[in-house]
């Protein structure tokens, strides 16, 4: 059955999106099948996947306000390897639409109760804000992945982020976990970087990723190309990045699963 994971951070443009589609790629790569979920009404996992948000003929809307299957919305991206069910403007209407209708928070993981067994992993895509969509997926999710950038104000947004985490654990969803937190745009050279990293490493301990994604022009451009940068620039230190973090993901799953059958 496949892990559902919610990549989430309030904050805008620590690099949520960017993780989705390359974790996305890197994972098919490992030979996994992966259904990427874009909740952001903004469409750029949509955009990034190589499918144009304006040009679907349905999109994340029609699942969660008017109950179509995950099936009969996804579509297959060419250029990135994995399932997508696309978002785009439309999807803002169900924020709101989503208030009046019955078993709100559950939208998402009920689409996805049976969906789910045809993928490995199914990876979600929020938008920067705490609304009725982030509870969506944190609803729905097994574990949440944490994308951020080592600055300055990064720690205090991460508190914030926890306080939503425990309202979910202890309402919507008890099984709820961090999977992992992941830093992005990394500059080991960079003195403020490493010490917002120190202290990172410090409170959440094995939860940060060993693998860190560094800034990487290659990340940027791969978008407006339409894929992962994995197919953009297999070399890049991006695309090196990102396949280790699903190589470090893949292994601390062995290692969980090892861990359970021996107890
Ligand atoms: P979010 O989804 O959290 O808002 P994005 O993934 O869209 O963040 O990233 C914000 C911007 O930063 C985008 O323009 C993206 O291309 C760029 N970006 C993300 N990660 C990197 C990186 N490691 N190196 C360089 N640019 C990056
Ligand atoms: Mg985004």
């Amino acid at each position: 059955m496949g892990k559902i994971l919610a990549i989430t951070n309030q904050k805008g443009g620590v690099g949520k999106t960017t993780t989705c589609v390359n974790l996305a790629a890197s994972l098919v790569a490992t030979k996994k099948k992966v259904l990427l979920i874009d909740l952001d009404p903004q469409g750029n996992a949509t955009m990034g996947s190589g499918i144009d948000k304006n040009d679907v003929e349905a999109s994340l809307y029609d699942v969660l306000v008017l109950g179509k299957g995950v099936a009969e919305v996804s579509v297959h991206g060419e250029n990135a390897g994995y399932d997508i069910v696309p978002s785009n403007s439309d999807v803002t209407a169900a924020e709101v639409e989503l208030l009046d209708i019955e078993n709100k928070e559950y939208r998402l993981r009920d689409a996805l109760a049976v969906e789910r067994a045809a993928y490995d992993y199914v990876i979600i895509d929020c938008p920067p804000s705490l609304n009725m969509l982030t509870v969506n997926a944190l609803a729905a999710a097994d574990g949440v992945i944490i994308p951020m950038q080592c600055e300055y104000y990064a720690l205090e947004g991460l508190a914030a982020l926890m306080d939503t985490i425990n309202q979910i654990q202890e309402s919507v969803n008890p099984s709820l976990q961090i999977e992992g937190l992941l830093r992005t745009m990394y500059d080991p050279r960079n003195s403020l970087t490493k010490d917002v990293s120190d202290q990172l490493l410090e409170y959440f301990g094995d939860k940060v990723y060993r693998t860190f994604i560094p800034r990487n022009i290659r990340l940027a451009e791969a978008p407006s190309f339409g894929m992962p940068v994995l197919f953009y620039d297999k070399q890049s230190k991006g695309a090196v990045a990102y396949l280790a973090l699903a190589g470090e993901m893949l292994r601390r799953s062995d290692k969980e699963q090892t861990a359970a059958a021996v107890e």
